[in-house]
């Protein structure tokens, strides 16, 4: 078998291996990691796929990313304990299926990378002996996410930085209530202002000596593990005309969908559903990229983001090249410029994308409840809204990314109901909260992480 190494999107920086684009999580360039080759899996396999168990198609697929790197009998026993909660698909219509991805530990679809990629970080860096440091920039639902997948994991040290006003409590709560080696920071800023200060202790060369990592949606470790839930569905499904309406923020859930198709799976298009930020579909229609800046407060808050980092690996897939221009100190100058335009014929083949204002999330809500009694948060509304935009004739699975109990406010004003708490979010209520508060200023959470260095070295 061939190895596979992975190349920076920004194409100036040498290769890496499995392990470290996993634990480097960003490449030297400020590019993101691409594998150089993808590999393929058969038909007749992906049909087998629906007789088996989830965490048995997880083993399969990323086994051939992580080849010889993590032994294969200990990679099944991560994939078992990462994925100890059901995956179900319903028909719910004659050509809808809903496919839950919200019934991990924190109710969100991010559960599904950050587990599986925490236990690998743990399992090369307990390996190696060595301690490593998982900054997260989070808009919501991956700091919850990642906070949980981690804890407990003894050589590894998590900080997540939330925007202070930009989360419900629940999902600050998920962040700030377990403690030991999870540090919350709330930042008195925007989601792109948390990225911006996460991305700048990547760069300072105060850090580099640090064995710093990121569990952003830009690791590619983020990304693999979201491409099983597409060949799990769709061998469960098994139509042939299925396609899958993801809704979008950071494109990490859509980039695992397009892996997934790269390696073999049948599927005809994506739609990229997004919320009122819609610098995607503008430059799926126009060929122009314009970032949205400030990105747009929507009630689908985990996709607020008006640049959306996993674009530049889509662009590359494409054969188009899109990075930010920096200065000579890395800072960025300009975000989003597409050097070379990916081929946008083909783009407009693969995908449809539609931008879904908050007005609409709430239609979708009641009348989605109202036509088959099932409850649906706001980002999978974005996701069902796009889905019959789309007007489709085949079957179309729409992915609900996280549990309406995470949104409370929004279930109660647009359906005057309360919806019903599963275990994992009941018990956070009584728990106390523990985090730190700083302004959007790079220097205040540099002290924050000597701090914290200090008091585990
Ligand atoms: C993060 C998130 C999304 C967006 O996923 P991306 O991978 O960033 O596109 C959608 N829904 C929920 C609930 C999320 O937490």
């Amino acid at each position: 078998m061939e190895k596979i190494l992975f190349r920076s999107t920004n194409r100036k920086a040498p290769c890496v291996t499995f392990k470290q684009a996993l634990l480097k999580g960003q490449a030297p360039d400020y590019g993101l990691y691409m594998p150089e080759i993808i590999p393929k899996i058969q038909k007749e396999k992906i049909k087998e796929f629906a007789h088996m168990l989830y965490y048995e198609v997880a083993f399969e697929i990323v086994k051939l990313f992580a080849q010889d790197e993590i032994p294969q009998k200990e990679l099944l026993e991560l994939c078992e304990q990462a994925y100890n909660f059901p995956v179900p698909v319903e028909k719910i219509d004659d050509k809808i299926y809903i496919l839950y991805l919200d019934k991990g530990p924190t109710a969100s679809f991010k559960d599904f990378a950050a587990r599986l990629m925490a236990r690998m970080m743990n399992w090369f860096a307990s390996k190696e002996g060595i301690n490593l440091t998982v900054l997260v920039a989070t808009s919501g639902d991956t700091g919850g996410a990642v906070a949980d997948a981690f804890f407990g994991l003894g050589n590894i040290q998590v900080v997540v930085l939330f925007p202070l006003e930009e989360v419900t409590d629940m999902q600050r709560k998920q962040m700030t209530t377990l403690g030991e080696n999870i540090s919350a920071v709330g930042v008195k800023g925007t989601f792109d202002d948390c990225q911006a200060l996460v991305k700048r202790v990547f760069i300072d060369n105060e850090f580099s000596k640090k064995n710093l990592t990121s569990a952003n949606s830009i690791n590619f470790g983020r990304l693999l593990p979201q491409s099983v839930y597409y060949f799990k569905a769709y061998a469960d499904i098994g139509d042939e005309s299925l396609i899958f309406s993801v809704p979008s923020g950071n494109f990490g859930n859509l980039m695992g969908g397009v892996f997934a198709r790269e390696m073999g799976l049948a599927v005809k298009k994506f739609i990229v559903a997004v919320n009122e930020n819609d610098e995607f579909p503008i430059f799926l229609e126009t060929g122009n990229y314009k970032p949205v800046v400030p990105s747009k407060k929507c009630s689908s808050n985990a996709m607020n983001v008006g640049h959306p980092s996993n674009l530049a690996r889509l662009v590359d897939l494409y054969g188009g090249w899109l990075t930010d221009e920096r200065d000579a100190n890395g800072n960025v100058i300009e975000k989003g410029v597409l050097k070379i335009t990916p081929d946008m014929e083909k783009l407009r083949r693969d995908f449809i994308s539609f931008s879904i204002s908050n007005r609409e999330v709430d239609e979708v809500i009641r009348n989605v409840y109202d036509k088959y009694k099932i409850m649906i948060e706001p980002h999978g509304a974005v996701g069902f809204a796009a889905a019959l935009k789309a007007n489709y004739n085949g079957c179309v699975c729409c992915l609900e990314t996280a549990h309406p109990a995470k949104f409370p406010e929004k279930i109660r004003e647009v359906l005057n109901m309360e919806p019903p708490v599963p275990d994992c979010l009941a018990w956070l209520m009584e728990k106390k909260e523990k985090f730190t508060i700083i302004e959007n200023n790079y220097q205040q959470l540099k002290e924050f992480l000597y701090e914290i260095s200090d008091t585990c070295s």
